[in-house]
C-alpha cells in the first residue's frame, strides 16, 4: 500500500471568539491511499499554520513540507514515516505547529493501518486494557456563581464523576481564584472530582505555592498546567513544594519534551494531547515514560470527535490511563463532525471504539457545510 496524497481542511464555525476555545475551529487531515483506504486526523492548532506545513513545497533536503515527504510511503512505516517527517521539516520544525501537523498525519496513518486489517487501533498499540473508560466534563470557568452552578447542575446529572474548570476567568488574581474555586466545590457538593486548569496564567511560583495548598483545603484533584511549557524552573519548584497533583503536558510535543516535564519536572498527571503530541506514536512513548515514573496518562482534547475517538484507542491501551476528557462546550463542531459523537452512560461511562481504525466516521455535510476554501 502507498500513499498517494495528503489533504488538510480547515473547518471553522461561522464567528470565532477570543475566549480559550479551541473546538470553534479544527483542520481535518485526510490521508489517501492507492488501496483507496483513507485515514482520518485532527490537528489543535493554528489551522493556517497547518494547513501551510503540510502543502509547503520543498525548499531543500531538510526543509519540505509534509505532504511532499510522505507521498509515496507505506503506511505500514508508521515509525520510519514520523521519523522521515521530523527530520525532513528540521528547518521549520522540531516542535509546535509542525509537530501538531504531524500529529494529524500520524493519527491519520494509525486510522488507515486499523481499517486495512479490519481491527480497531488500540488492537494495534497491544490490546485493550479496559473497553471503557470514566469521562471528565471540560469546561471554561465562568466568572459568576450563577453559571458555575448552572453547570454543575447540568453535567453532574448527567453521569460525570468530576469536572474541570478552566481558563476564563482564572488569573484575574489570587483572591479571585481562590474564591471561584470555593464557588465550584459549593455548586458541586463534597463528592464529585474537581480539577481547575490554570491555562499558565500564573506567574509567580511562590504564590502558586500559596494557592495550591489553599486549593488542597477544597479537595481540588488536580491543578493543571500553572505555568507555560517553558517555565521547567517553576514546574519543579512548584511539585517539590506542594502535595497537590500538578498536571501539565497538553502544550508539548515530542519526547523530549514529555521527558522534561515527567523525568526533570516530577509532574503528577501527564496530559499528552494526540492531536498536538506527535500523534499515536509518541502517545505511545508517552505512556511507557509515564508508567516507569508511575504517573497516570490523562490525555487532554478540547476539539471534536476524530480527537474523541484518537483518546479513546490510546486510554484503551494504556495501563495507566484513568480518566477521558469529555469537551462539553457546545460549538457547531464538538459534538457533530463525527456521526454519532460519544456519549456517556449514566455511571459516567464512555465506550473505546471497537469499528476498524479511529472508529468514527466523519459527517460529510458538516464538513462541507463550515469548510474555509
Ligand atoms: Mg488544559
Amino acid at each position: 500500500m502507498k500513499i498517494t496524497d495528503v489533504k488538510a481542511i480547515i473547518v471553522k464555525q461561522p464567528e470565532i471568539s477570543m475566549i480559550g476555545d479551541g473546538s470553534q475551529d479544527t483542520v481535518v487531515i485526510k490521508v489517501m491511499t492507492d488501496e483507496g483506504i483513507t485515514g482520518i486526523g485532527e490537528v489543535d492548532s493554528s489551522p493556517y499554520v497547518v494547513k501551510s506545513i503540510v502543502e509547503s513545497p520543498a525548499s531543500h533536503m531538510v526543509c519540505m513540507g509534509l505532504r511532499d515527504i510522505i507521498v509515496g510511503e507505506d503506511p505500514f512505516d508508521v515509525e520510519k514515516i514520523w521519523y522521515k517527517m521530523y527530520n525532513l521539516a528540521n528547518y521549520y520544525g522540531r516542535r509546535s505547529a509542525a509537530i501538531h501537523a504531524m500529529s494529524g498525519i500520524d493519527m491519520a496513518i494509525w486510522d488507515i493501518l486499523g481499517k486495512k486489517l479490519g481491527v480497531p487501533v488500540h488492537k494495534l498499540l497491544g490490546g485493550a486494557f479496559r473497553d471503557k473508560i470514566p469521562a471528565y466534563c471540560s469546561v471554561l470557568m465562568p466568572d459568576n456563581e450563577d453559571e458555575i452552578k448552572r453547570i454543575a447542575d447540568t453535567y453532574l446529572p448527567q453521569g460525570y464523576t468530576g469536572i474541570k474548570f478552566g481558563w476564563g476567568a482564572l488569573g484575574q488574581s489570587d483572591k479571585r481564584d481562590l474564591e471561584l474555586v470555593k464557588m465550584c466545590r459549593k455548586a458541586m457538593g463534597d463528592d464529585p472530582q474537581l480539577m481547575i486548569d490554570v491555562g499558565m496564567v500564573w506567574r509567580d511560583v511562590k504564590s502558586a505555592i500559596r494557592l495550591c495548598k489553599e486549593f488542597e483545603q477544597e479537595n481540588v484533584y488536580w491543578v493543571e498546567e500553572p505555568f507555560t511549557p517553558d517555565d521547567l524552573e517553576a514546574y519543579k519548584r512548584l511539585t517539590h513544594s506542594v502535595d497537590m497533583r500538578i498536571s501539565a503536558g497538553e502544550q508539548v510535543g515530542t519526547m523530549f519534551e514529555f521527558n522534561e516535564l515527567i523525568a526533570g519536572c516530577g509532574i503528577d498527571i501527564i496530559q499528552p494531547d494526540i492531536s498536538r503530541c506527535g500523534g499515536i506514536t509518541i502517545a505511545k512513548k508517552v505512556i511507557d515514560m509515564a508508567y516507569l515514573h508511575k504517573i497516570p496518562v490523562i490525555p487532554h482534547a478540547f476539539k471534536t470527535g476524530i480527537l474523541m475517538s484518537a483518546s479513546l484507542q490510546v486510554i484503551a491501551a494504556a495501563p495507566n490511563a484513568l480518566w477521558l476528557e469529555y469537551c462539553c462546550q457546545e460549538t457547531v463542531l464538538s459534538k457533530n463532525l463525527v456521526k454519532k459523537h460519544f456519549a456517556i452512560d449514566d455511571k459516567g461511562f464512555v465506550n473505546i471504539p471497537q469499528k476498524p481504525g479511529l472508529g468514527v466516521e466523519i459527517d460529510e455535510e458538516v464538513l462541507k457545510r463550515y469548510e474555509v476554501k
